[in-house]
């Protein structure tokens, strides 16, 4: 008999802890003991020479989601989650959306059927809310009961903005239950007043999508949207910050005490505006909302993480192909304001971050942890489970080989939107080995898992 059915011998473990040499002893699909010379396990990894670090927690993707116009995320639960796993993710959060008029419910069950039919990782929802009705509302507490322990809403978008009022009585609902509200947070009168001039002006092409989407727009709301919370005292994380006066308001909030929380995304630490600025339609393929800044904007955005004013990097994946039934949907010449907005990002998410934190050196890897993992696990409600290397947690384990130099290149991708807005980066460190609950889902560059192996996450609030 063994001791332990797996042991990761050697590595470099980032544990609550700290880093440390040392082995992980699993037993069925916890970690069951971190130190020096575990017994012999029934599997063994050598890890020497390699860091072996917790599962990446992936909380904002879009997945097998259908738009409020009516078109489906390029990938499906089985590829996108496949493309996660081999990034060295574990943990996805992705959306129950509804669309006005829908049951919440019925939506929240039809986003299972997909994820239990697809997931190769463990998954949860939030709870997408474009219609908060009397009856939306009375779903609430058994929904958030059952798991799905946040809830998403809109500042922008005809078919998905709540107007103020309906903001606070989707924040009263939420803050009796204890749920936390995420937010879209653009202005919508700004966003659209600018398009309609541009265009009149025959300015269409993909790169006005970034003036059109201005600076102002996500700063005004981003106000607003604290200032509501403060009025209904309710937790709040704002999404995908792209600015640095966007940062610094959470910070504000953050230090007058309020539950307030922020998240950044690569494509804003690692893009900018001028990216957009490509031959013809080309554009198109970076076309996201909000979109990336300025060089200066992506030093204050490091600075917020570092600072603990923005506490999570997550992908928002978007996955949208660059093809009739995507970004090219209305023709192949499409106006900045017909691009369909989205980047896919959930397999680049931690290797461009590992390049930049760890093997680069900038904020470490104990940051690069506590900002794609445990953090990320913490604030939604996966607190010891997930995100974290320790006795009891989940056995969702990276061993990475950190000296592996990767050219990023579509080719290399495991989504369906058939490109990267990071091709041709060369970055060093990949995920090598990557487990689950104790089970390898990926080793020797194949995925070893069938579709349906993730499990559902129950959140806490
Ligand atoms: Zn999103």
């Amino acid at each position: 008999m063994f001791s332990f059915d797996t042991v990761i011998r050697n590595g470099t473990v980032v544990s609550g802890e700290g880093v440390c040499n040392a082995d992980i002893g699993v037993r069925g699909s916890t970690i069951e003991a971190i130190g020096r010379a575990l017994p012999q396990g029934a599997r063994e990894i050598d890890a020497t020479g390699n860091l072996v670090l917790p599962g990446g927690v992936d909380t904002h993707a879009h997945i097998e989601q259908i738009s409020a116009a009516g078109l489906r995320t390029a990938d499906d639960y089985a590829s996108a989650t496949t493309a996660a796993a081999f990034g060295g993710t574990t943990t996805v959060l992705s959306f129950a959306a509804q669309h006005r008029g829908l049951d919440l419910q019925q939506v929240v069950t039809d986003y299972h059927a997909a994820a239990t039919r697809g997931a190769v990782i463990d998954y949860g929802f939030h709870l997408l809310i474009a219609d908060p009705n009397e009856r939306t509302l009375a779903q609430l507490p058994s929904l958030v009961a059952s798991g799905c322990s946040t809830v998403k809403i809109f500042l922008t978008y005809e078919r998905l903005i709540l107007d103020d009022e309906r903001v606070l009585e989707v924040m009263a609902a939420a803050r009796a239950l204890n749920a936390m509200v995420c937010v879209h947070a653009e202005n919508q009168g700004m966003i659209s007043w600018t398009s309609k001039r541009l265009i009149a002006k025959g300015k269409t092409q993909p790169k006005y999508h970034a003036v059109a989407h201005s600076r102002e727009a996500e700063i005004e709301a981003i106000n607003r949207i604290i200032a509501l919370a403060k009025m209904t005292g309710v937790a709040l994380m704002v999404y995908h910050v792209s600015t640095a006066e966007g940062a610094a308001a959470i910070g504000e909030a953050r230090r007058q005490g309020l539950n307030v929380h922020g998240e950044t995304c690569p494509q804003y630490l690692f893009l900018v505006t001028d990216d957009l600025d490509l031959p013809g339609n080309e554009g198109a393929k970076l076309c996201f909302s909000p979109p990336p800044r300025t060089v200066d904007d992506q030093v204050a955005l490091w600075r917020a993480l570092e600072l603990g004013d923005l506490e999570i990097i997550s992908s928002d994946h978007a996955p949208s192909a660059f093809d009739e039934t995507g970004k090219l949907s209305a023709g192949p010449n499409p106006t900045f304001k017909q691009i369909p907005s989205g980047v896919p990002g959930i397999e680049t998410r931690m290797p461009l971050l590992f390049d930049k934190m760890v093997s680069k050196g900038h904020l470490g890897v104990e940051a690069f942890v506590h900002l794609t993992a445990t953090q990320p696990a913490r604030l939604y409600g996966l607190a010891n489970r997930k995100g974290v290397l320790q006795a009891g947690a989940d056995a969702d384990i990276v061993v990475w080989d950190k000296d592996r130099e990767v050219a990023l290149t579509a080719s290399l991708m495991h989504d369906k939107t058939g490109y990267t807005p990071y091709e041709g980066r060369r970055i060093v460190g990949w995920p090598e080995t990557v487990l689950i609950r104790g089970t390898s889902i990926i080793e020797q560059g194949e995925l070893r898992v069938r579709p349906g192996f993730g499990q559902f996450l129950r959140r806490a609030v």
